[in-house]
């Protein structure tokens, strides 16, 4: 479909959005640095300067935007935001970004030297602990509570989208709660890297190391990006050395375990284990649903239980994805104002539940599980007879292939013996309704589902 409206058009109208948003939220440093990138008619593309803003405009203000701008337009209309070049965002950094507590009147701002403030929404109140985090949060609150006196440093590492930076910066948030007068700095490896690299074309690292000195507590977000690189890492090995030193807090987080790391400097890699090394794992399926459970009362819209259900059933590899998905099915709903249901779920959940999972697990395995946790046989299962002990975990099995497999009603009356396709859409709806009444049923069928995905992701 040709577009009718071209950047021109669209470009002041997702600004006024964006720059309301932003003043909203006390953001409004940031709007001078957005910049249109492209639009063909169908995405907008945005630039802005840091990782940081991206994540943020990726979380709290492209759904507003695009679904202004669909409206405004009378088209869909989706919203990608880019970070610019570091050389050209820095160049432009007269006055950089200023951390969010200037506290002690210390360590003016010298024109490089700038933490990335912290992300409002990532405070230890909006985590959700489960066992795939236990500890790596238990740590880290008790870092926040005394800061440079428990784990020093406190390195936390654990695949995309887990968690660590929410973490990292719920630390933050707590301390300076606790405590406004800290200095809080936050920076990624990237960051941290630049600034080096600007040192060492400036000359500048007198003022590079005074500016580190008066940190309290220092998030260094992604440090899998500084190691491999010598003068970085020398750089960042003196900062360390100082800081835990003078009893300040450090705070690490990585893609991969220390050990892991390319860190040529073998002095700084066993710095890392002077303090506590965490993981954080992926979410087990009790603990998705509790995320997605959270996420959706922030937003302050009702979300039927059994659509968390199957959000959390289908999407099990990381919680940005997680919260992606809901936030797709949310945005589907005040579109199209369709209520919330399974199927709008389904539907707009179609590509994702082509994800590794669904595709290795089959009606097979699924009638495997059932049937060894309750003791039956194939035939029992699959069989004719309608005695108690076999409908429910009959009926147990149909729905779980409806839900881990996206299995079609007659697919799964095949495997069940060639029954008629409404005995198994009776099946389901009917499950549907017995684990609303039954806690002990919706345990059991939790229990079986995060068992199935525990033995496929082993298989992947
Ligand atoms: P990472 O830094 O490990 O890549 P993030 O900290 O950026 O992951 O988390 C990705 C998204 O998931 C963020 O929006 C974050 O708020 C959310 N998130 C991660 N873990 C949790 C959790 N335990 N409870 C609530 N939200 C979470
Ligand atoms: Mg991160």
């Amino acid at each position: 479909m040709p577009s009718i409206h071209t950047l021109q058009e669209v470009w002041p109208r997702a600004l006024e959005v964006l720059t309301e948003s932003l003043k909203r939220r006390s953001l409004a440093k940031w709007i001078p640095e957005l910049q249109p990138v492209s639009y063909d008619g169908a995405t907008l593309v945005v630039s802005v300067p840091t990782p940081f803003v991206k994540d943020w405009m990726e979380g709290k203000a492209a759904p507003l935007l695009s679904r202004k701008l669909s409206d405004a337009f009378d088209a869909p209309i989706a919203v990608q935001f880019t970070v610019a070049q570091l050389s050209l965002s820095l160049e432009a950094t007269e006055p950089p970004v200023t951390p969010a507590k200037r506290p002690r009147g210390k360590a003016a701002d010298d024109g490089f030297f700038s933490s990335l403030p912290l992300n409002p929404r990532y405070t230890f109140e909006q985590f959700v602990v489960g066992k795939h985090s236990q500890i790596a949060h238990a740590a880290a609150l008790a870092v926040s509570r005394q800061p440079g006196r428990s784990y020093n440093p406190l390195f936390i590492y654990g695949g995309v989208g887990l968690g660590k930076t929410h973490l990292m910066q719920a630390i933050g948030h707590a301390a300076l709660r606790e405590n406004p007068g800290l200095k809080v700095t936050y920076v990624s490896g990237d960051t941290f890297t630049y600034h080096v690299v600007t040192s060492i074309r400036e000359d500048r690292f007198g003022a590079f190391r005074e500016a580190y000195r008066d940190v309290d507590i220092w998030l260094v977000d992604d440090i899998q990006f500084i190691a491999s690189r010598e003068r970085t890492e020398t750089e960042f090995f003196q900062v360390f050395n100082t800081l835990v030193e003078t009893g300040r807090q450090i705070v690490i987080t990585s893609d991969r375990a220390p050990k892991d790391l390319q860190i040529l400097d073998p002095r700084l890699s066993s710095r890392f284990e002077w303090g506590l090394m965490t993981d954080i794992k992926a979410p087990d399926l009790e603990t998705r649903i509790a995320i997605l459970q959270k996420k959706a009362a922030l937003e302050g819209t009702p979300v039927p239980d059994e659509v968390i259900r199957y959000i959390a059933t289908n999407i099990s590899g990381n919680i940005r994805s997680l919260e992606g998905a809901l936030i797709k099915v949310l945005a589907a709903h005040s579109l199209s104002h369709q209520e919330i249901t399974v199927s709008l779920a389904m539907e707009q959940l179609r590509d994702h539940s082509h994800g590794p999972t669904s595709r290795l697990l089959t009606i097979a395995d699924v009638q495997q599980m059932v049937l060894r946790h309750y003791g039956i046989s194939l035939d029992d299962l699959t069989g004719a007879r309608r005695t108690q002990n076999l409908v429910l975990p009959r009926q147990v099995a149909m729905y779980l292939c409806r839900q881990l497999l996206n299995a079609s009603f007659p697919e799964i009356a095949r495997n069940f013996g060639g029954r008629d396709h409404s005995t198994v859409i009776y099946a389901c709806t009917k499950m549907e309704e017995t684990m609303k009444m039954d806690q002990q049923v919706r345990t059991i069928v939790d229990e079986l589902a995060s068992r199935l995905q525990e033995a496929m992701s082993g298989r992947g």
